[in-house]
């Protein structure tokens, strides 16, 4: 007993008193034992959350992506310029957001919501997690409100309607950003605030959509979340449920929100790039197993909320890049059983010249026919069934010289149907422009005019309106009904202006 000093004691004791401060440490910070591809494995952080935002030694955040035993995963959402082996990490206690404000509006931001398009600084008013539970049943109210495209060829037959989910789908270089992008033109005068979310493109590519919507004074009320290709996998996997809160921030407000997710391919690919650096197990396609949660999760926060949930909505457009048209795939069929319909745009017909190239077979919308206006509904009438029998038609007769009456009657219909859904880049068409050329269409007023002259045919048509029959074009915008009388005025309109 003797052989043992009192400074011995004292030493062991001391050590034991410093361990122990160390012990309850390592639950609020952490030490880095590796690092590298923007993934970090820490030791200790045994309370942090999954999603919980990290910072390290260099100032740079990083969220929870991996609990583990005695380590958690980090991916960072900056440089790992200066971080090594050893170095310490914090827990912040908040789970990853970005800062919203309705100063957003009219600017371009990274995936962390910081400006990047050099108009100074964003004052925030308040902060929201990237990642949010989508509104329940109860909160929830039917789509009944029409989300106008401009587009003749969506509005009329796969009508979109205010808190639906609806996808864009098709082979690279269909039109699929283009018809994002009009939308968004279109959204000018009906007080809709619009959220660009651009995830692994070129970022020469988004400076183009910037500008295009500059043009067309369509920034002022959108907001660019951009996370180009050439950012960290990270920062293009949170991009869409950044753009997501600031969309719900809006939605509390109260008001109608557009959001485009171009693309979630990319974004896959990007949780897949992560998901294997985190050392997760491959699925199909080297997925990791949760990538239909990845979409699933995001795509549900879009809806129409009830008067007494402030009555505000959010309309999601994701966009899917097909290889060869292929909509089997797996990413591809995930987000098709996720959303409420898709537009599905085909090379074929791109390349023929049907811009907007929309099948109008493999097209559909589920819920939007309940928020379409009385007119259009009406006006569209046969258009969809029209179209088809013209595609099967036109097979069929390929290779036969000798049609009958009816058969010739079809076709020329048809051809004219087509040519009139052909729209050029950033012209929307308001409703009553639409409803004049459909009912003009649906009546066979077209038909004996060449399809050649199409085109000079409708702008002509609608300047006559506008120059001379201002109470038609008025009463379908207050009164959003067609009855048969004003169905024979624009009728008779049509054929003094033909008679010229
Ligand atoms: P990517 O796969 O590269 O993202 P995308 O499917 O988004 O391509 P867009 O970028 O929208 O396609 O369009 C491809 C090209 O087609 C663009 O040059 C665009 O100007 C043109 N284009 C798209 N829609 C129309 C249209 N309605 N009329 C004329 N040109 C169009
Ligand atoms: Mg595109």
């Amino acid at each position: 007993m003797s052989s043992i000093k009192q400074s011995d004691i004292i030493s062991v004791l001391k050590s034991e008193i410093e361990n122990y401060d160390i012990k309850t440490n390592v639950s609020e910070t952490g030490t880095i034992i590796q690092i590298g591809d923007g993934i970090a494995t820490i030791y200790g952080l045994e309370n942090a959350m999954y999603g919980e935002l990290v910072e390290f030694e260099t100032g740079v955040h990083g969220i929870v992506q991996n609990l583990e035993m005695k380590t958690v995963g980090v991916v960072l959402l900056g440089s790992d310029y200066g971080l090594v082996e050893g170095s310490k990490v914090t827990r912040t206690k908040k789970r990853a957001g970005v800062p919203v404000s309705s100063s957003l509006l009219g600017r371009v931001v990274d995936a962390l919501g910081k400006p990047i398009d050099g108009k100074g600084n964003i004052e925030a008013e308040d902060y929201y997690p990237i990642e949010n539970e989508a509104p329940g049943v109860v909160a929830r109210k039917s789509v009944t409100v029409p989300m106008q495209t401009g587009i003749i060829a969506i509005d009329s037959m796969f009508p979109i309607g205010r808190g639906q989910r609806e996808l864009i789908i098709g082979d690279r270089q269909t039109g699929k950003t283009s018809i994002a992008v009009d939308t968004i033109i279109n959204q000018k005068k009906e007080n809709v605030v619009c959220i660009y979310v651009a995830i692994g493109q070129k970022a020469s590519t988004v400076a183009k959509i910037v500008s295009t919507l500059t043009k067309h004074n369509a920034l002022d009320y959108t907001i660019v979340v951009a996370a180009s290709a050439s950012d960290l996998a990270p920062l293009q996997y949170i991009a869409p449920y950044s753009g997501t809160a600031m969309a719900e921030y809006f939605m509390k407000q109260g008001k109608d929100v557009l959001i485009v997710y171009d693309d979630l391919s990319k974004h896959a690919v990007a949780y897949r790039a992560m998901s294997l650096l985190l050392k997760r197990p491959p699925g199909r396609e080297a997925y990791p197993g949760d990538v239909f949660y990845l979409h699933s999760r995001l795509l549900e926060r879009s809806a129409r909320l009830s008067e007494e949930y402030g009555g505000g909505s959010i309309t999601a457009l994701p966009i899917i890049e097909t290889l060869a048209g292929d909509v089997s795939a797996y990413i591809p069929t995930n987000v098709i059983s996720i959303t409420d319909g898709q537009i599905f745009l085909e090379s074929e017909l791109f390349f023929a010249g049907i811009r907007p190239a929309v099948n109008v077979g493999l097209s559909v919308s589920r819920v939007g026919g309940a928020a379409q206006t009385k007119a259009m509904k009406k006006a569209s009438g046969s258009l969809r069934i029209d179209l088809a029998q013209f595609r099967e038609m036109e097979i069929f007769t390929q290779f036969s010289a000798e049609l009958d009456k009816s058969t010739k009657d079809l076709l020329d219909h048809g051809n004219r149907l087509v040519e009139l859904l052909k729209q050029p880049l950033s012209k929307p068409l308001p409703l009553h422009e639409q409803i004049i050329l459909l009912v003009s269409a649906n009546n066979k007023l077209l038909l004996d005019i060449p399809v050649k002259e199409i085109k000079k045919f409708r702008n002509d048509l609608i300047d006559y309106f506008e120059n001379k029959y201002i109470n038609i074009i008025e009463e379908i915008n207050t009164e959003k009904v067609l009855t048969d009388e004003l169905i024979s005025q624009i009728v008779e309109a049509t054929k003094e202006f033909k008679s010229r």
